[in-house]
């Protein structure tokens, strides 16, 4: 317990998040519900929040039952491990029932109900994951580390890091999610001893669950030396074989935060692979990647056209006019990356300048006039289509309707019906 106070934060003043606290007070009593987790712990970094959670002495159905008294609406996302998500206002909270650990596998665990605070604390992860704050502000550090952790930005498993991760093996990932997010100076030594030594079990649970922590490592800040961390303990060729360097990776990290470009979490991905669209569908699947992001990936290690920094105007409007723009500019970026060369900055961005301003103007025939030119009904007019679509290509998109129908008249008398 603390006599500490934070706050009074926006996110917690929000009539929004008011409403869902007092409908638990309601039925609970005052202190019955309290923040935790990244909300809090970001908070007291000064950084901005992700998603509120709340901890509650409330059973789940007491839950429901409170919100629905209050009039807001009440999703059982997670029931059986006590957690009700409550909408107020349009926004998700997360209420979780205090609980504790009875048994675990290392993938599922069977849970009981408690309403002793620090019983639940100890069944978290991280010691500055088990901050709360109640309504007023308070703050609470059950492991009396929390609070100095968040400062000093430390990642320290609750308790011995061996036994915590083989009551849930996906802590390994989410330990080296946070050092990516909020990790400084030297990495706990004992953590890093368990995750390299219980690294083979991360494979035994569900994708779903290690695509997640792997996507939301990549969009931290800068996860390189996490990533590095990774490598150096053998969990990153455990989840991801195929990796034969960090060298790209890293390049593309560098290039998103010189030229203030968006963070990219998927580029990242892409970015850390061979270049090899079989492979990295093959990966796509067994991470389980959603289907856009899985075709993302797929397209931006893929090989041909071939893209290099001297590409001419031409050249480059050829391959925006192939791949599309969204990944011709990936390919830029990958390629920039492996590039290892600084001083062709302005060429690579020259092409991503054209890649943004250019869109391929419309094909000038339409398939009426192809057949208003003489050609049968059938698999010809697609035929002749091509055939004047690569000449139309070779003309660097001519717009020129007048010289696209004399081509149009030579193919349909050149070619044999
Ligand atoms: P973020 O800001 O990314 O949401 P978070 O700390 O809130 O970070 P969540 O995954 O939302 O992370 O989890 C909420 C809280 O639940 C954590 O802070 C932690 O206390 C607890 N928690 C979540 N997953 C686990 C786990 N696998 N093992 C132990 N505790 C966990
Ligand atoms: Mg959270």
């Amino acid at each position: 317990m603390s006599s500490e106070t934070i706050g009074p934060a926006p996110w917690m003043t929000l009539p929004k998040t008011q409403a869902v606290i007092a409908a638990l007070e309601a039925r609970g009593g005052p202190g019955c519900a309290r923040f935790v987790g990244g909300c809090v712990r970001n908070t007291l970094m000064g950084k901005p929040i992700d998603d509120i959670d709340i901890a509650t002495t409330l059973t789940p159905d007491a839950v429901i039952a409170a919100l629905e008294q209050a009039g807001l609406r009440a999703i059982p996302t997670g029931i059986d491990h006590g957690t009700v998500t409550a909408l107020s206002a349009g926004r998700p909270y997360e209420i979780t029932t205090l609980r504790k650990d009875v048994e675990t596998d290392g993938r599922r665990a069977v849970v009981a109900f408690t309403d002793d605070w620090s019983e639940d604390a100890q069944r978290r992860d991280f010691r500055f994951n088990t901050l709360y704050v109640d309504a007023e502000g308070r703050l609470y550090d059950p492991t009396g580390e929390g609070v100095s952790d968040a400062r000093d930005g430390k990642v320290v498993f609750v308790g011995d890091p061996m036994t915590r991760i083989r009551e849930d093996y996906l802590r390994i990932l989410r330990f080296f999610r946070f050092q990516a997010w909020y990790g400084r100076g030297e990495a706990d030594p004992a953590a890093l001893a368990a995750c390299e030594a219980l690294r083979d079990r991360l494979l035994g649970g569900t994708a779903e669950r290690l695509q997640k922590e792997l996507m939301k490592m990549l969009a931290a800040e800068d996860p390189r030396s996490a990533f590095r961390l990774m490598a150096a303990t053998g969990v990153l060729p455990t989840i991801l074989p195929s990796v034969e360097s960090l060298a790209r990776f890293e390049a593309l990290v560098a290039i998103e935060t010189e030229q203030l470009f968006e963070i990219d979490p998927v580029l990242r991905l892409a970015a850390l692979i061979p270049d090899d669209a079989e492979a990295a569908g093959r990966l796509a699947e067994r991470l389980r990647l959603p289907n856009a992001v899985r075709d993302r990936v797929v397209e931006a290690v893929g090989q041909e056209p071939r893209i290099v920094s001297w590409m001419s105007p031409r050249e480059a409007r050829r391959a925006v006019y192939a791949l599309g723009q969204g990944a011709f500019s990936d390919r830029i970026k990958l390629a920039w990356a492996g590039s290892g060369r600084d001083s062709t900055a302005p060429q690579w961005r020259a092409l991503l300048a054209l890649a943004e301003t250019w869109t391929p103007p419309a094909f000038p025939l339409s398939g009426e006039e192809i057949l208003k030119a003489g050609v049968p009904k059938g698999p010809m007019v697609g035929e002749v289509r091509r055939e004047i679509e690569l000449w139309w290509i070779d003309q660097d998109f001519i717009e020129d309707k007048f010289s696209a129908i004399e081509r149009l008249k030579a193919v349909a008398q050149g070619m044999v019906y």
